[in-house]
């Protein structure tokens, strides 16, 4: 998949969660977990709307919402046989290991602080900085495997983010 938008996250300060405020999210349906290519660029939902799509696995009309602009995204359909409405919640930062916690170990296993302590911060020098680290230790990239139905879908650039977050968590320090 092409790199979408620079994402950018939000940094509610030390231990407090970490918000994606812009990037890539899947086309995901919640009647039949199929994703629809291509991955789409989420910047918060006005109003808690995000988008829509048509499955194109099963047919389902699915509604992208959210809570005004807050995780986690959540996708609703009816599903095409049954009628019953299908949900399913989504939370992106752990998905993408961006969550306060992740970057909490993150930054335990490098020894230094990658991240702002608080506000608005573009990922991609986030991403540089974590690749630097990698390579500082010489640390080999390893793949990683997300949970089905994210398996293989995982949109750049947290692909390679998880890749590097893999070698970080296998080479740890221990203690
Ligand atoms: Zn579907």
């Amino acid at each position: 998949m092409e790199p979408l938008h620079q994402p950018i996250l939000y940094f509610y300060g030390p231990s407090q969660p970490v918000v994606m405020l812009q990037g890539p999210i899947l086309q995901l349906c919640p009647a039949c977990r199929g994703v629809t290519p291509p991955a789409r660029l989420y910047r918060g939902g006005r109003y808690g709307y995000v988008g829509s799509f048509d499955c194109t696995h099963c047919g389902a009309a699915v509604t992208i919402l959210d809570r005004d602009s807050q995780p986690p995204i959540e996708y609703v359909a009816d599903h095409p046989q049954t009628g019953e409405k299908m949900r399913q919640q989504v939370h992106y930062e752990t998905i993408y290991r961006v969550g306060g916690g992740d970057f909490e170990r993150l930054e335990g296993w490098l020894g230094q602080r990658i991240t702002p302590q608080r506000g608005q911060a573009p990922f991609i020098p986030l991403l540089q900085r974590l690749g630097l680290q990698v390579k500082r230790h010489d640390w080999e990239r390893l793949p990683f495997h997300s949970p089905p139905p994210f398996t293989a879908q995982i949109p750049q650039p947290f692909a390679e983010w998880l890749e590097l977050y893999a070698a970080a968590e296998r080479n740890r320090p221990h203690d």
